[in-house]
């Protein structure tokens, strides 16, 4: 009994992965290219998130009676960048 390869979008099986290959090339390009989309998708909201957390923390710096007014000038203006970029990548 010879080892099927299973197609993961059709379920189609095959005898040799080269067969699979050439059937995904020719029948699931775009589910494969919708497929990696997702996927760069997720990362990069995964990353939003990160950079959201990261904006919370300077948030809580921001109001530190430590900083000087200066300081704190640097800060609103680093936030509101972050905030912009951010608002941006959500769309
Ligand atoms: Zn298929």
């Amino acid at each position: 009994m010879e080892a099927k390869y299973k197609c993961k979008y059709c379920g189609e099986t095959f005898e040799k992965p080269v067969q699979l290959a050439q059937h995904v090339r020719a029948k699931h390009k775009r589910a494969k290219r919708r497929e990696k989309e997702r996927v760069g998708l997720e990362a990069l909201s995964g990353k939003v998130n990160k950079v959201i957390e990261a904006v919370g923390i300077l948030k809580g710096l921001q109001v530190s009676p430590n900083l000087s007014e200066g300081e704190r000038k640097i800060l609103d203006n680093v936030l509101k960048n972050i905030e912009d970029l951010v608002s941006h990548l959500q769309k």
